[in-house]
């Protein structure tokens, strides 16, 4: 029974530290949301200063710009490697070597790291809002797309809608996110369905992820993220033929 002892132990090694690294990425998240916001007020400010034409700040705060996107996509690279080891690490016969595995997880995520899409779409975005305040209408240079508005999944948000109540996610009072498959639900609906469903699957078409109330979550990340989903809606023509709820919502 020497082998089912040690996968018990194995098992429960592979779940305290997928416990610290879920922790270590919880911790994380407050940090990038803090620096998305500054990104986005950096965003504004330059605006503002391109308005009353002081191009040599504006420049000086696209450096800067850059500069903190860079360690925003460390930050999130970093959050993601945890994540990923933190989910497929298992004890083996041998020690495990960590800085190794970091190593490789690193390398691994960086070929197809979302964030980077990301972040060049933060700074499309933040060159672009430049461009037209004295360009509006017109295709930024070397640039040959024309939409300027952010995707929901470069914002970070990966279904739009709540499978459960049908509610537009920036229209929710109380969001909440799994920490295992990154869908988005409203809060009420989401523990409604839990409580109904013990296979807690969770309820997006297509998702395989189970559900678990304690990984259901709401950080400052998604409220940063939603707000900006919000402002990218704006920017958006309202498809013709959907019935306007959001109207019912403003008046409190
Ligand atoms: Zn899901």
């Amino acid at each position: 029974m020497a082998s089912t002892s040690a996968a018990r132990r194995g098992g429960g090694a592979s779940m305290r530290f997928k416990n610290a690294t879920d922790a270590f990425v919880s911790d994380n998240r407050p940090l990038i949301a803090d620096i998305r916001k500054a990104l986005n007020t950096m965003r504004e400010i330059a605006v503002e200063m391109e308005r009353f034409n002081r191009s040599e700040e504006v420049r000086e705060l696209e450096d800067a710009f850059v500069e903190l996107l860079g360690t925003y996509e460390e930050c999130m690279n970093f959050s993601n490697v945890m994540e990923s080891v933190g989910n497929n690490y298992q004890p083996g016969l041998e020690l495990t070597d960590f800085n190794k595995l970091f190593k490789n997880e690193v390398s691994r995520l960086k070929c197809n790291a979302s964030s980077n899409r990301q972040t060049a779409a933060m700074l499309r975005q933040f060159k672009e809002a430049v461009w037209n305040v004295h360009h509006s209408g017109q295709p930024m240079p070397g640039e040959e797309q024309e939409d300027i508005v952010m995707t929901s999944t470069q914002i970070g948000i990966s279904n739009t809608v709540c499978p459960i109540s049908g509610k537009s996610i920036t229209d929710l009072a109380e969001p909440v996110r799994s920490m295992d498959c990154k869908h988005v639900y409203d809060k009420s609906a989401i523990l409604h369905f839990m409580k109904k469903n013990p296979t807690k699957k969770c309820p997006v078409a297509g998702c395989p992820k189970p559900l678990q109330a304690n990984r259901v979550v709401c950080d400052t990340l998604l409220h940063v993220e939603i707000e900006e989903l919000r402002s990218s809606n704006k920017n958006t023509v309202e498809p013709e033929g959907i019935e306007d709820f959001t109207a019912l919502d403003d008046e409190d």
